[in-house]
């Protein structure tokens, strides 16, 4: 394609608004435009490139025996009333109402579409295993969307399901998708780590996330140098061994002031503790009814955990509101010595100590030598809190390490969360008719593409992997007002246009602002026709490495073969 036929508007200037990286060079090389928060428009390079993701994509759910569809956009509310996330799914679901106040949602996901797609259809257990996927818009009112296409309220997914008759069959699948996944990242060029999460709010028991390592990423990646284990922050277990320290004596239970002290550290330093001597007490409202859980001052409190613990996604905060109500104090002086009719539930760590602080339910007071038993009970310790880095992991492999990623795709077990309230069934070799059991499979191809030049880029601009990259070779006659080189550059564009995709620069453009235009566009080839045209002499040059040859145009061909290999 000639470079002035395509519409690449690229910028000099890095835009303001955008923080990422992959988000300031997308806008630069003039591969996307903001239409509206998260919305955007892909512009030619970038269609190439989602293309050349999607193909691969294609491939590789082929070859695992995916089939593909194009289910609908817009969903009945029906059908999500039927799975009972009408409500659970909350502000994030884009709903909107037809001419006849029928209400819709436009799909964030398509368990509900395809579960009703096939239990229509399916009617013998002989159909099964089946796994369908497609490659579509999603729609999500994200908080806050930011990073440019790496969070998005419109974005691109592939999305699969898979339906089994029995959890073997399904587990052969998920890994054959685990494995997919793999190839997939691998081949476009991303450096992915597959790790354990949590299942969350849509279901199921059995879940990897695959991350693209980078800084920008939003999620925390737990793992460890001397095994291959890998887990999300929220789902890292800590590992609770009592201490061996005995117990101090236990002192008399004092309530002291603490004037305009507002987080534990301030607390610390007024009271003159270590951050671990005091018991921070968070209000979670669980299915309705508020609970206390104590975690100690140095920790966090993981709202993944708590849901676990409680096995529901109906968890909630208290507001400040709620607990003005139920405590009659601010959030900074909560404490579990109440008669108040509330359950306590505490983190295992908080076994380990003695003679601790403690809000007094009251505003600007604490307790100090607070201790369990004697001053509360506790209705059960677990794991609710963020491993800390340095910490023994789950393992035994040692200690745990941090790193950023990007979430990309996720594989889960679904069970029958779906098939069951839907109704999904079949018959069973028996004849019987039987609920079926399913997987779902994600991967964010336009946030994909996000982190890909994440993870490839300089400071000039994208670096393309050749897989994924949107033409292979960047043609560029130096100045096309010469004869020789105008002409050598047209016959050039014929010929390499029979094997690869080039990108011909016929602009009448000075010979710096073509190159960094290439420079920032990062096709991996370029080929420049120059002042040694007349000899047959041209340059070629990696986009990578920056190595640079001269080349006649005799050898052209298997040079490039060869940078190709
Ligand atoms: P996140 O935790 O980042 O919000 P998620 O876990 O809710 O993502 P899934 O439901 O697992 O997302 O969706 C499958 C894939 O779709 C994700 O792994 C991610 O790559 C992509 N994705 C999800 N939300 C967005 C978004 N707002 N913008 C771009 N891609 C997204
Ligand atoms: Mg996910």
């Amino acid at each position: 394609m000639k470079q002035s036929k395509v519409f690449i508007p690229t910028l000099r200037e890095v835009p303001a608004e955008a923080e990422a990286l992959s988000h300031q060079l997308l806008l630069k090389a003039g591969l996307i435009q903001q239409n509206a928060a998260g919305v955007y428009s892909y512009l030619p390079l970038a269609t190439r490139v989602i293309q050349k993701i999607s193909e691969i994509i294609r491939e590789e759910m082929e070859r695992i025996e995916a089939v593909e569809v194009i289910m609908p956009v817009l969903q009945h509310a029906e059908l999500w009333k039927e799975s009972g996330r009408w409500e659970a799914y909350g502000p994030e679901l884009m709903r909107l109402k037809d001419r006849h106040q029928r209400e819709f949602a436009l799909g964030p996901t398509h368990e509900e579409v395809v579960t009703a797609l096939i239990r229509n259809e399916l009617r013998s257990y002989k159909q099964l295993p089946l796994t369908l996927f497609q490659i579509q818009t999603k729609f999500r009112d994200e908080k806050r969307p930011r990073f440019g296409l790496l969070r998005g309220r419109e974005f691109i997914m592939k999305d699969a399901y898979s339906f089994h008759i029995d959890e073997d069959s399904l587990m052969k699948t998920y890994n054959d998708m685990y494995n997919a996944y793999y190839r997939i990242f691998n081949r476009v060029g991303l450096n992915v780590r597959a790790v354990m999460a949590d299942s969350g709010a849509i279901g199921g028991n059995h879940t990897h996330e695959f991350h693209a390592l980078s800084a920008i990423g939003e999620d925390t990646i737990v793992y460890s140098d001397n095994s291959d284990y890998a887990a999300n922050i929220e789902k890292a277990e800590v590992i609770y061994t009592p201490s061996e320290r005995t117990r101090e004596t236990e002192n008399s239970l004092e309530k002291v002031e603490t004037p305009n002290v507002k987080t534990v550290q301030d607390l610390a330093e007024f009271l003159n503790v270590s951050p671990s001597q005091i018991v921070k007490t968070m209000i979670f409202k669980v299915q309705g009814e508020y609970v206390m859980i104590l975690v100690r001052g140095d920790h966090e409190v993981n709202e993944v955990k708590v849901k676990s613990v409680f096995e529901t996604d109906d968890v909630v905060m208290a507001t400040d509101e709620d607990i003005q109500n139920l405590l009659g104090a601010k959030p900074g002086s909560l404490g579990p010595i109440t008669d108040k009719d509330i359950k306590v539930y505490a983190d295992a760590f908080i076994q380990d100590i003695d003679n601790f602080v403690v809000g007094a339910n009251e505003d600007d007071y604490h307790y100090i030598n607070a201790n369990l038993e004697r001053d509360f009970s506790v209705e059960c310790f677990h794991d609710f809190r963020f491993i800390l880095e340095g910490e023994p992991l789950s393992d035994g492999s040692g200690e745990a390490k941090f790193a950023e990623g990007i979430e990309v795709g996720q594989v889960f077990v679904l069970g029958q969360k779906y098939a069951e309230p839907m109704k999904a069934t079949i018959l069973n070799d028996q004849g019987r008719e039987q609920t079926l059991t399913m997987g779902c499979y994600g991967i964010g191809v336009s946030r994909t593409l996000s982190a890909i030049i994440e993870q490839n880029h300089d400071d000039q601009g994208i670096i393309w992997p050749k897989s994924v990259a949107p033409y292979d070779i960047h043609l560029i006659t130096i100045n096309p007002k010469k004869d020789d080189q105008r002409e050598l550059g047209d016959e050039l564009y014929q010929t390499l246009q029979k094997e690869y995709d080039v990108l011909y620069d016929d602009r009448k453009e000075r010979a710096g602002v073509k190159f960094n235009d290439a420079d920032l566009i990062g096709i991996p080839v370029r080929v420049v026709v120059g002042k040694n045209a007349g000899d047959g002499i041209i340059e070629v040059k990696r986009r990578d490495t920056g190595e640079s040859n001269d080349v006649h145009i005799n050898e052209l061909a298997d040079y490039i073969q060869q940078l190709n290999d």
